[in-house]
């Protein structure tokens, strides 16, 4: 299978009920404010450079934003904070993501969310998590011969993408790396490459209007990625 095929197969899954509820009754439902706009209310697939340097895994679309744009970190104030973030380390070619259809491109990066339906209060169960897991698994290997870096944004993205590389074979430092803002972990790979694990806080308003995440705190980490992956 390629990246397309992947994206083709995760946009139809229905393995959640709860989630499929609720992404389809946001989708019909509306905000007010995006009343007379269509709504994906699907799945999400992975988005970005098919070769990518670098990867930003996420925790799961927002019922707004993603799972209205049909792209992760699209139309919503985290991916407005995500993105003018990475076009200031030179990783995306423009500062917003409104649409899909708003020419930005992101540069030797691609972008995941860890569960790709929009849960309820941002949070997915441990069941929800773990039935997902597959789609993260199957994309990844798809990218890792290319993957210098992984970004993950909160603890839920760490501990994903820390039990997807184990099960790819790779070797992850005993004890086991703990997440935080700024974290750092490198993982080697079956073949002998070295993988850094990069954490940062999520940028959600909870962290961004309390000013538990800054801009500079977020540039520090996608500059350190853009850095490593010689981007
Ligand atoms: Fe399928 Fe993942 Fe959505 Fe569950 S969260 S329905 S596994 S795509």
């Amino acid at each position: 299978a390629d990246l397309d095929q992947v994206a083709a197969a995760v946009s139809v899954c229905r393995a959640c009920p709860r989630l499929v509820r609720w992404r389809e009754d946001v989708a019909e439902t509306k905000r007010a404010s995006f009343a007379g706009e269509p709504y994906w209310g699907r799945p999400i697939a992975g988005w970005g450079d098919p070769e990518p340097g670098v990867l930003i895994v996420g925790l799961a679309p927002a019922a707004n934003g993603g799972n209205r744009t049909g792209r992760i970190f699209t139309g919503d104030r985290s991916g407005d904070w995500l993105f003018a973030s990475l076009h200031r380390v030179g990783l995306a070619s423009q500062a917003t993501s409104v649409h899909a259809g708003d020419g930005q491109r992101l540069i030797g990066t691609r972008m995941v969310a860890t569960v790709r339906c929009a849960p309820p209060d941002n949070k997915p169960t441990p069941a929800e998590r773990d039935t997902c897991a597959p789609w993260l698994l199957r994309e990844v290997r798809l990218l890792e011969e290319h993957l210098r870096v992984v970004v993950c944004l909160g603890s839920f993205g760490w501990d994903a993408a820390l039990r997807t590389f184990r099960t790819l074979g790779y070797d992850v430092p005993r004890p086991r790396p703990r997440f935080g803002h700024a974290a750092e972990a490198v993982l080697v790979s079956p073949a002998g490459r070295e993988l850094t694990l990069l954490g940062s806080y999520h940028p959600s308003q909870q962290n961004t209007f309390t000013g538990k995440l800054t801009e500079s705190m977020t540039d520090a980490v996608l500059g350190r990625a853009a850095r490593l992956a010689g981007e």
